[in-house]
Protein backbone atom coordinates (compact mmCIF):
# COMPACT_ATOMS: atom_id res chain seq x y z
CA UNK A 1 0.00 0.00 0.00
CA UNK A 2 1.66 3.12 -1.00
CA UNK A 3 0.65 6.66 1.40
CA UNK A 4 0.95 9.91 0.62
CA UNK A 5 0.63 12.99 2.93
CA UNK A 6 -1.35 16.02 1.33
CA UNK A 7 -1.25 19.50 2.40
CA UNK A 8 -5.08 20.93 1.76
CA UNK A 9 -5.49 24.45 1.61
CA UNK A 10 -9.20 25.40 0.72
CA UNK A 11 -9.14 28.68 1.09
CA UNK A 12 -12.35 31.06 1.00
CA UNK A 13 -15.44 31.36 -0.97
CA UNK A 14 -16.46 28.26 -3.32
CA UNK A 15 -12.66 27.08 -2.04
CA UNK A 16 -13.52 24.67 0.61
CA UNK A 17 -16.57 23.67 -1.46
CA UNK A 18 -14.60 22.11 -3.93
CA UNK A 19 -12.03 21.07 -2.32
CA UNK A 20 -14.33 18.95 -0.50
CA UNK A 21 -15.20 17.30 -3.38
CA UNK A 22 -11.85 16.54 -4.75
CA UNK A 23 -11.18 14.91 -1.26
CA UNK A 24 -14.47 12.53 -1.81
CA UNK A 25 -13.06 11.44 -5.00
CA UNK A 26 -9.33 10.80 -3.75
CA UNK A 27 -10.89 8.98 -0.93
CA UNK A 28 -12.38 6.44 -3.54
CA UNK A 29 -9.83 6.13 -5.31
CA UNK A 30 -7.70 5.25 -1.59
CA UNK A 31 -10.42 2.50 -1.31
CA UNK A 32 -10.44 1.56 -4.69
CA UNK A 33 -6.25 1.17 -5.66
CA UNK A 34 -5.50 0.43 -2.12
CA UNK A 35 -3.47 3.54 -1.54
CA UNK A 36 -3.51 5.58 1.87
CA UNK A 37 -3.75 9.38 1.19
CA UNK A 38 -3.49 11.39 4.71
CA UNK A 39 -5.10 15.41 4.15
CA UNK A 40 -3.73 17.47 6.70
CA UNK A 41 -6.08 21.12 6.74
CA UNK A 42 -4.17 24.42 6.53
CA UNK A 43 -5.08 28.15 6.51
CA UNK A 44 -4.40 30.68 3.81
CA UNK A 45 -5.85 34.00 2.28
CA UNK A 46 -8.38 35.57 3.95
CA UNK A 47 -9.55 33.25 6.14
CA UNK A 48 -6.14 32.84 7.58
CA UNK A 49 -6.08 36.76 7.31
CA UNK A 50 -9.02 36.62 9.93
CA UNK A 51 -7.97 34.07 12.18
CA UNK A 52 -4.04 34.55 12.17
CA UNK A 53 -3.57 38.39 10.67
CA UNK A 54 -1.38 36.89 7.63
CA UNK A 55 -2.87 35.81 4.44
CA UNK A 56 0.35 32.79 4.97
CA UNK A 57 0.95 31.90 8.15
CA UNK A 58 4.48 29.96 8.88
CA UNK A 59 2.53 26.96 9.80
CA UNK A 60 0.76 26.78 6.60
CA UNK A 61 3.72 26.78 4.55
CA UNK A 62 5.68 24.05 6.85
CA UNK A 63 2.83 21.94 6.71
CA UNK A 64 2.60 22.42 2.59
CA UNK A 65 7.18 21.37 2.57
CA UNK A 66 6.89 18.87 4.71
CA UNK A 67 3.84 17.37 2.01
CA UNK A 68 4.01 15.27 -0.52
CA UNK A 69 1.70 17.37 -2.30
CA UNK A 70 -0.29 20.32 -2.32
CA UNK A 71 -4.47 20.99 -3.28
CA UNK A 72 -5.71 24.45 -3.44
CA UNK A 73 -9.29 25.75 -3.73
CA UNK A 74 -9.31 29.62 -4.07
CA UNK A 75 -8.31 32.54 -2.08
CA UNK A 76 -9.92 36.01 -1.90
CA UNK A 77 -12.93 37.81 -1.80
CA UNK A 78 -14.81 41.06 -1.34
CA UNK A 79 -14.62 40.94 2.73
CA UNK A 80 -10.23 41.22 2.01
CA UNK A 81 -10.43 44.02 -0.70
CA UNK A 82 -9.46 46.59 1.47
CA UNK A 83 -6.23 44.95 3.20
CA UNK A 84 -3.06 46.39 2.42
CA UNK A 85 -1.29 44.95 -0.08
CA UNK A 86 1.10 42.80 1.19
CA UNK A 87 -1.26 40.78 3.20
CA UNK A 88 -3.76 40.36 0.33
CA UNK A 89 -5.25 37.47 -0.06
CA UNK A 90 -3.77 36.52 -2.85
CA UNK A 91 -0.19 36.84 -1.99
CA UNK A 92 -0.60 33.81 -0.27
CA UNK A 93 -0.59 32.50 -3.68
CA UNK A 94 3.15 33.78 -4.87
CA UNK A 95 4.30 33.02 -1.02
CA UNK A 96 3.11 29.06 -1.85
CA UNK A 97 5.07 28.97 -4.83
CA UNK A 98 7.73 31.32 -3.58
CA UNK A 99 8.27 29.08 -0.50
CA UNK A 100 8.00 25.61 -2.42
CA UNK A 101 10.20 26.85 -5.30
CA UNK A 102 7.38 25.85 -7.94
CA UNK A 103 8.62 27.66 -11.54
CA UNK A 104 6.27 25.56 -13.81
CA UNK A 105 2.74 25.94 -14.32
CA UNK A 106 0.94 23.09 -16.28
CA UNK A 107 -3.06 24.22 -17.72
CA UNK A 108 -4.43 21.66 -19.32
CA UNK A 109 -7.05 23.04 -21.72
CA UNK A 110 -9.47 19.82 -22.12
CA UNK A 111 -12.53 19.97 -23.92
CA UNK A 112 -15.25 17.21 -22.97
CA UNK A 113 -17.07 15.87 -25.98
CA UNK A 114 -19.81 15.75 -23.94
CA UNK A 115 -19.83 19.91 -23.65
CA UNK A 116 -18.72 20.76 -27.12
CA UNK A 117 -21.84 23.11 -27.51
CA UNK A 118 -19.72 25.41 -25.31
CA UNK A 119 -17.02 26.12 -27.05
CA UNK A 120 -17.16 28.90 -29.22
CA UNK A 121 -14.94 27.45 -32.92
CA UNK A 122 -16.85 26.03 -35.45
CA UNK A 123 -17.59 22.08 -34.68
CA UNK A 124 -15.52 21.06 -37.35
CA UNK A 125 -12.36 22.54 -35.40
CA UNK A 126 -13.18 20.81 -32.64
CA UNK A 127 -14.32 17.59 -33.01
CA UNK A 128 -13.36 14.70 -31.08
CA UNK A 129 -12.68 16.99 -28.04
CA UNK A 130 -9.17 19.00 -27.64
CA UNK A 131 -6.53 17.80 -25.30
CA UNK A 132 -3.79 20.62 -24.89
CA UNK A 133 -1.25 21.36 -22.05
CA UNK A 134 0.78 24.38 -21.58
CA UNK A 135 3.57 24.64 -19.82
CA UNK A 136 3.86 28.21 -18.76
CA UNK A 137 7.39 29.66 -17.03
CA UNK A 138 6.22 30.90 -13.72
CA UNK A 139 8.97 32.87 -11.77
CA UNK A 140 11.29 34.79 -14.35
CA UNK A 141 10.80 36.86 -17.21
CA UNK A 142 8.90 40.00 -17.99
CA UNK A 143 6.82 39.96 -14.71
CA UNK A 144 10.16 39.99 -12.89
CA UNK A 145 12.73 41.68 -14.54
CA UNK A 146 13.91 44.82 -14.13
CA UNK A 147 11.27 48.02 -14.56
CA UNK A 148 11.06 51.58 -13.83
CA UNK A 149 10.49 54.98 -15.37
CA UNK A 150 13.49 57.12 -16.51
CA UNK A 151 13.61 60.35 -19.06
CA UNK A 152 13.48 59.21 -22.86
CA UNK A 153 13.65 61.16 -25.86
CA UNK A 154 9.95 62.05 -25.49
CA UNK A 155 9.97 62.57 -21.64
CA UNK A 156 9.34 59.89 -19.02
CA UNK A 157 8.73 56.56 -20.05
CA UNK A 158 8.47 53.37 -18.24
CA UNK A 159 10.39 49.48 -18.99
CA UNK A 160 9.96 46.40 -18.13
CA UNK A 161 12.48 43.92 -19.32
CA UNK A 162 12.38 40.12 -20.08
CA UNK A 163 15.80 38.14 -18.98
CA UNK A 164 16.21 34.37 -19.27
CA UNK A 165 18.95 32.61 -17.51
CA UNK A 166 20.16 29.81 -19.81
CA UNK A 167 19.07 27.59 -15.86
CA UNK A 168 15.57 29.14 -15.84
CA UNK A 169 14.82 28.09 -19.40
CA UNK A 170 16.70 24.26 -18.71
CA UNK A 171 14.59 23.81 -15.71
CA UNK A 172 11.37 24.54 -17.16
CA UNK A 173 12.06 22.55 -20.43
CA UNK A 174 13.38 19.63 -18.34
CA UNK A 175 9.60 19.71 -16.86
CA UNK A 176 7.98 20.36 -20.13
CA UNK A 177 9.86 17.36 -21.83
CA UNK A 178 8.70 15.16 -18.84
CA UNK A 179 5.14 15.99 -18.81
CA UNK A 180 5.31 15.36 -23.13
CA UNK A 181 7.41 11.77 -21.91
CA UNK A 182 3.61 11.41 -19.88
CA UNK A 183 1.21 12.75 -22.89
CA UNK A 184 1.69 12.26 -26.65
CA UNK A 185 6.07 13.30 -26.63
CA UNK A 186 4.88 16.13 -28.94
CA UNK A 187 6.20 19.41 -27.71
CA UNK A 188 6.11 22.85 -29.25
CA UNK A 189 8.14 25.25 -28.05
CA UNK A 190 6.74 29.04 -28.11
CA UNK A 191 8.63 31.88 -28.89
CA UNK A 192 9.41 35.10 -30.59
CA UNK A 193 13.22 34.62 -31.51
CA UNK A 194 12.63 36.77 -35.12
CA UNK A 195 12.37 39.49 -32.50
CA UNK A 196 14.07 38.80 -28.75
CA UNK A 197 17.27 38.24 -27.55
CA UNK A 198 15.90 35.97 -24.99
CA UNK A 199 14.08 34.05 -26.90
CA UNK A 200 17.14 33.30 -29.54
CA UNK A 201 18.39 31.55 -26.26
CA UNK A 202 15.26 29.96 -24.54
CA UNK A 203 14.66 28.23 -28.00
CA UNK A 204 18.66 27.30 -28.37
CA UNK A 205 18.32 26.20 -24.42
CA UNK A 206 15.22 23.79 -25.70
CA UNK A 207 17.01 22.47 -28.72
CA UNK A 208 20.16 21.52 -26.86
CA UNK A 209 17.80 19.45 -24.16
CA UNK A 210 16.13 17.51 -26.70
CA UNK A 211 18.79 15.34 -26.83
CA UNK A 212 18.41 14.06 -23.59
CA UNK A 213 14.70 13.11 -25.12
CA UNK A 214 15.02 11.59 -28.07
CA UNK A 215 11.67 10.13 -28.46
CA UNK A 216 10.16 13.82 -27.86
CA UNK A 217 9.50 15.66 -31.50
CA UNK A 218 10.11 19.23 -30.73
CA UNK A 219 9.24 22.37 -32.82
CA UNK A 220 9.21 26.05 -32.80
CA UNK A 221 6.79 28.16 -33.18
CA UNK A 222 6.49 31.89 -32.83
CA UNK A 223 3.82 33.65 -30.20
CA UNK A 224 1.81 35.20 -32.73
CA UNK A 225 1.62 32.08 -34.64
CA UNK A 226 0.72 30.18 -31.56
CA UNK A 227 -2.15 32.27 -30.79
CA UNK A 228 -3.84 32.06 -34.36
CA UNK A 229 -3.21 28.13 -34.64
CA UNK A 230 -4.51 28.35 -31.37
CA UNK A 231 -8.11 29.02 -33.01
CA UNK A 232 -7.70 27.67 -36.13
CA UNK A 233 -6.28 24.28 -35.71
CA UNK A 234 -5.95 23.97 -31.83
CA UNK A 235 -6.06 19.53 -32.16
CA UNK A 236 -2.03 20.05 -33.96
CA UNK A 237 -1.07 20.61 -29.95
CA UNK A 238 -0.18 18.38 -27.45
CA UNK A 239 2.12 19.89 -24.84
CA UNK A 240 3.47 23.85 -25.60
CA UNK A 241 6.08 25.44 -23.28
CA UNK A 242 6.65 28.91 -23.34
CA UNK A 243 8.09 32.50 -20.88
CA UNK A 244 5.84 33.74 -18.35
CA UNK A 245 4.06 36.32 -20.57
CA UNK A 246 3.00 34.17 -23.39
CA UNK A 247 2.21 31.30 -21.95
CA UNK A 248 -0.32 33.68 -19.15
CA UNK A 249 -1.96 34.80 -22.66
CA UNK A 250 -1.94 31.65 -24.67
CA UNK A 251 -3.22 29.85 -21.38
CA UNK A 252 -6.11 32.25 -21.16
CA UNK A 253 -6.81 31.52 -24.87
CA UNK A 254 -6.77 27.67 -24.59
CA UNK A 255 -9.02 28.04 -21.82
CA UNK A 256 -11.62 29.97 -23.74
CA UNK A 257 -11.47 27.26 -26.36
CA UNK A 258 -12.78 24.90 -24.29
CA UNK A 259 -15.62 26.68 -22.83
CA UNK A 260 -16.08 26.55 -18.83
CA UNK A 261 -13.73 28.01 -16.10
CA UNK A 262 -15.28 25.88 -13.68
CA UNK A 263 -13.81 22.78 -15.51
CA UNK A 264 -10.01 23.12 -15.65
CA UNK A 265 -7.16 22.59 -13.34
CA UNK A 266 -3.80 23.86 -12.97
CA UNK A 267 -0.40 22.39 -11.54
CA UNK A 268 2.22 24.00 -10.44
CA UNK A 269 5.52 22.21 -10.11
CA UNK A 270 9.18 22.40 -9.33
CA UNK A 271 12.26 21.25 -9.56
CA UNK A 272 10.98 17.70 -7.54
CA UNK A 273 7.42 15.67 -7.38
CA UNK A 274 5.86 18.02 -4.72
CA UNK A 275 3.68 20.13 -6.33
CA UNK A 276 0.64 22.62 -6.05
CA UNK A 277 -3.02 21.76 -7.58
CA UNK A 278 -5.32 24.01 -7.92
CA UNK A 279 -8.92 25.17 -10.37
CA UNK A 280 -7.88 27.59 -12.51
CA UNK A 281 -10.85 29.78 -10.71
CA UNK A 282 -11.22 31.95 -8.20
CA UNK A 283 -13.18 31.89 -4.97
CA UNK A 284 -16.51 32.69 -6.90
CA UNK A 285 -17.78 34.43 -3.93
CA UNK A 286 -21.12 35.22 -5.96
CA UNK A 287 -22.50 31.94 -5.68
CA UNK A 288 -20.71 30.76 -2.57
CA UNK A 289 -21.82 28.47 0.41
CA UNK A 290 -25.28 27.74 -2.11
CA UNK A 291 -23.91 24.39 -3.24
CA UNK A 292 -23.77 25.98 -6.82
CA UNK A 293 -20.47 25.60 -7.25
CA UNK A 294 -18.91 22.88 -10.22
CA UNK A 295 -16.34 20.92 -8.18
CA UNK A 296 -15.07 19.23 -11.45
CA UNK A 297 -11.76 21.81 -11.70
CA UNK A 298 -10.96 20.85 -8.10
CA UNK A 299 -11.75 17.14 -9.03
CA UNK A 300 -9.48 17.02 -11.74
CA UNK A 301 -6.62 19.19 -10.43
CA UNK A 302 -6.90 16.10 -8.16
CA UNK A 303 -6.33 14.13 -10.93
CA UNK A 304 -3.29 15.84 -11.97
CA UNK A 305 -1.71 15.55 -8.56
CA UNK A 306 -1.82 12.15 -8.41
CA UNK A 307 -0.32 11.73 -12.06
CA UNK A 308 2.52 14.55 -12.09
CA UNK A 309 3.60 14.15 -8.20
CA UNK A 310 2.38 10.70 -7.15
CA UNK A 311 3.38 9.11 -10.62
CA UNK A 312 -0.05 7.05 -10.79
CA UNK A 313 -1.40 7.35 -14.00
CA UNK A 314 -3.95 4.56 -13.76
CA UNK A 315 -5.85 6.42 -11.02
CA UNK A 316 -5.80 10.19 -12.46
CA UNK A 317 -7.15 8.40 -16.03
CA UNK A 318 -9.66 6.56 -13.54
CA UNK A 319 -10.73 10.14 -12.35
CA UNK A 320 -10.68 11.67 -15.79
CA UNK A 321 -12.75 8.71 -17.15
CA UNK A 322 -15.63 8.74 -13.97
CA UNK A 323 -15.86 12.70 -15.30
CA UNK A 324 -16.23 12.10 -18.72
CA UNK A 325 -18.59 9.47 -18.38
CA UNK A 326 -20.73 11.77 -15.76
CA UNK A 327 -20.71 15.14 -18.10
CA UNK A 328 -22.16 12.04 -20.51
CA UNK A 329 -24.59 10.99 -18.35
CA UNK A 330 -25.92 14.32 -18.43
CA UNK A 331 -25.04 15.92 -14.85
CA UNK A 332 -24.58 19.76 -14.63
CA UNK A 333 -24.13 21.78 -12.39
CA UNK A 334 -25.96 25.53 -13.01
CA UNK A 335 -22.92 26.90 -14.30
CA UNK A 336 -23.43 24.06 -17.68
CA UNK A 337 -26.67 23.56 -17.38
CA UNK A 338 -28.33 23.06 -20.95
CA UNK A 339 -31.96 22.28 -21.36
CA UNK A 340 -32.61 19.13 -21.19
CA UNK A 341 -29.84 17.54 -18.71
CA UNK A 342 -29.94 16.73 -15.12
CA UNK A 343 -29.00 19.91 -12.72
CA UNK A 344 -26.85 18.51 -9.61
CA UNK A 345 -25.41 20.67 -6.87
CA UNK A 346 -21.53 20.90 -6.06
CA UNK A 347 -22.30 17.75 -3.48
CA UNK A 348 -24.21 16.04 -5.85
CA UNK A 349 -21.94 16.31 -8.58
CA UNK A 350 -18.73 14.99 -6.62
CA UNK A 351 -21.20 11.91 -5.65
CA UNK A 352 -21.67 10.74 -9.03
CA UNK A 353 -18.01 11.26 -10.12
CA UNK A 354 -16.93 8.99 -6.36
CA UNK A 355 -19.69 6.61 -7.06
CA UNK A 356 -18.49 6.43 -10.91
CA UNK A 357 -15.00 5.39 -9.75
CA UNK A 358 -16.29 2.70 -7.36
CA UNK A 359 -17.97 1.23 -10.68
P1 LIG B 1 -13.82 33.82 -10.19
O1 LIG B 1 -13.13 32.79 -10.99
O2 LIG B 1 -13.90 33.58 -8.74
O3 LIG B 1 -15.33 33.98 -10.73
C1 LIG B 1 -15.65 34.42 -12.04
C2 LIG B 1 -17.05 33.92 -12.42
O4 LIG B 1 -16.98 32.51 -12.65
C3 LIG B 1 -18.08 34.12 -11.31
O5 LIG B 1 -19.33 34.43 -11.90
C4 LIG B 1 -18.15 32.78 -10.63
O6 LIG B 1 -19.41 32.50 -10.04
C5 LIG B 1 -17.85 31.82 -11.79
N1 LIG B 1 -17.17 30.60 -11.31
C6 LIG B 1 -15.88 30.51 -10.91
N2 LIG B 1 -15.61 29.26 -10.52
C7 LIG B 1 -16.73 28.55 -10.68
C8 LIG B 1 -17.09 27.20 -10.42
N3 LIG B 1 -16.25 26.31 -9.94
N4 LIG B 1 -18.36 26.82 -10.70
C9 LIG B 1 -19.25 27.67 -11.20
N5 LIG B 1 -18.97 28.96 -11.46
C10 LIG B 1 -17.74 29.40 -11.19
O7 LIG B 1 -13.12 35.20 -10.50
P2 LIG B 1 -13.35 36.66 -9.87
O8 LIG B 1 -14.82 36.87 -9.65
O9 LIG B 1 -12.61 37.58 -10.74
O10 LIG B 1 -12.63 36.62 -8.47
C11 LIG B 1 -13.27 36.35 -7.21
C12 LIG B 1 -12.22 36.32 -6.12
O11 LIG B 1 -11.32 35.21 -6.35
C13 LIG B 1 -11.33 37.56 -6.07
O12 LIG B 1 -11.08 37.87 -4.73
C14 LIG B 1 -10.07 37.15 -6.78
O13 LIG B 1 -8.95 37.86 -6.36
C15 LIG B 1 -9.97 35.69 -6.36
N6 LIG B 1 -9.20 34.83 -7.29
C16 LIG B 1 -8.48 33.84 -6.71
C17 LIG B 1 -7.78 32.96 -7.51
C18 LIG B 1 -7.01 31.84 -6.84
O14 LIG B 1 -7.16 31.63 -5.66
N7 LIG B 1 -6.22 31.09 -7.57
C19 LIG B 1 -7.82 33.06 -8.90
C20 LIG B 1 -8.61 34.07 -9.46
C21 LIG B 1 -9.30 34.95 -8.63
Amino acid sequence: MAEFNIAVVAGDGIGPEVTGEAVKVLEKIGEKFNHKFNFTYVKAGGCAIDEFGKCLPEETLEVCKKSDSVMLGAVGGPKWDNVEGANRPEKALLGLREGLGLFTNLRPATMHKALADACPLKPEIVEGGLDIMIVRELTGGIYFGDRGYRQGKYGEEAYDTEAYSETEVKRIAKNAFEVAMQRNKNLVSVDKANVLESSRLWRKTVDEMSKDYPEVKVSHMYVDNAAMQLVRNPKQFDVIVTSNMFGDILSDEASMITGSIGLLPSASMGAGTLGMYEPIHGSAPDIAGQNKANPIAAILSAAMMLKYSFKLDKEAEAIENAVTEVLEAGYRTPDIMSEGMKAVGTIEMGEVIANAIMK
